[in-house]
């Protein structure tokens, strides 16, 4: 079984081919981040017509570095939602077109389950098993117990891990996309800064994290007005340092309440170094298996999208030519 894949749901046009969910056979990623590096973040109608300029492009590169063409193909997979609803729309009816030209299945996929997949790219996927996705758009906690089973434990009330990440960033003046330039920073600095850690209620796995961030950039303005001199790199470590100690305390609560047997990181922001670190560090001494995906796979990619894909195609799910992209597409229905 080779799956097709397609990703355009924010500003990376990823096109991946993957044998039996599990092999790569090409993975080709065209990012955007020049064109809105100057604008301090995506802008949609620029997204989509970037994309509209690079999926033919894109696609037929993974074809060719797979060395196969499309009459090897055995299903189009592609991005349903969630995200920007113009830049969805590209890939989808670029994957309808292939899938009707074709005559092949068109398998609708949820962006976070691709994330979460991204793990099946380097393991087998054992249940019950804990997702800790950490993405621009989303933070959350989500339980597996089956293949395509998603129950969301916990969420963000507020600002996503990466979101925050990118603010802090731009309080910084540091260029788009903030994450890696504080993660590049904080690992020159100390958490000397004492910044808020958001628990939350005792047995609550949701997440929050505009009160750190206002209360980062409130740091930066009131040192300034002081004249006072905070090192951006203290600052970077303190607050990476206060995001990380709330998503790694209670990834490890839920896994030991769900008994899980493995714990997989998912999403841009399982990209940061203090973060692999530090939840490598802790469940080195607990008895569950760690799963951390390499950084290609943790930032947007068709892979990922492949991965879950090839088990969507598996389990028979199919979409019709009336497949729209669905912006707030809901995982836990899928
Ligand atoms: P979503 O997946 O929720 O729809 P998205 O697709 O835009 O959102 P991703 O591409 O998964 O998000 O991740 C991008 C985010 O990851 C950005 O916020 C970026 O700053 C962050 N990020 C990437 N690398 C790092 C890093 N090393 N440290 C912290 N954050 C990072
Ligand atoms: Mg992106
Ligand atoms: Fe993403």
């Amino acid at each position: 079984e080779i799956i097709l894949a397609i990703e355009t749901s924010c500003d990376e046009t990823a096109v991946a081919l993957v044998k039996n969910g599990t092999e790569i056979m090409a993975n080709v990623v065209a990012s955007q981040i020049e064109s809105h590096k100057r604008f301090g973040g995506v802008v949609p109608e620029v997204a989509s017509r970037h994309h509209v300029e690079q999926i033919t492009v894109v696609m037929e590169e993974a074809l060719q570095n797979a060395g196969i063409t499309m009459e090897d193909v055995t299903a189009v997979a592609v991005t349903e939602g969630p995200g920007l609803v113009g830049a969805l729309l590209i890939g989808v009816n670029a994957a309808k077109a292939l899938a009707f030209a074709h005559g092949l299945p068109l398998v609708p996929v949820h962006h976070i389950a691709g994330h979460i997949y991204a793990n099946r790219l380097i393991t087998e996927m054992k249940f019950p098993l804990l997702a800790l996705v950490v993405s621009g758009g989303h933070t959350e906690l989500v339980l597996m117990k089956e293949h395509g089973s998603f129950e969301v434990i916990g969420e963000t009330r507020d600002d996503a891990a990466g979101e925050a990440y990118d603010k802090v960033a731009r309080t910084l003046n540091l260029p788009y996309p903030g994450g890696p330039h504080i993660d590049q920073l904080a690992q020159d600095g100390e958490p000397v800064l004492n910044l808020p850690r958001a628990w939350l209620e005792a047995d609550s796995y949701d997440f929050s994290f505009s009160g750190l961030k206002s209360a980062v950039i409130n740091t930066v303005h009131n040192a300034a007005q002081r004249g006072e001199i905070i090192k951006p790199e203290d600052l970077a470590a303190s607050f990476q340092a206060s995001v990380i100690d709330v998503l790694v305390e209670k990834t490890a609560r839920a896994a030991r309440e769900h008994h899980v047997k493995q714990v997989l990181l998912a999403g841009g922001v399982a990209a940061n170094k203090g973060l692999r670190a530090a939840l490598e560090a802790k469940f080195s001494d607990l008895p569950y298996e760690l799963i951390i995906p390499p950084l290609n796979l943790c930032t947007d990619n068709a892979a990922m999208i492949a991965a879950a894909g090839s088990i969507a195609y598996q389990k028979g799910k199919r979409a019709d030519w009336a497949l729209n992209g669905v912006p707030g597409l809901d995982l836990e229905a899928q």
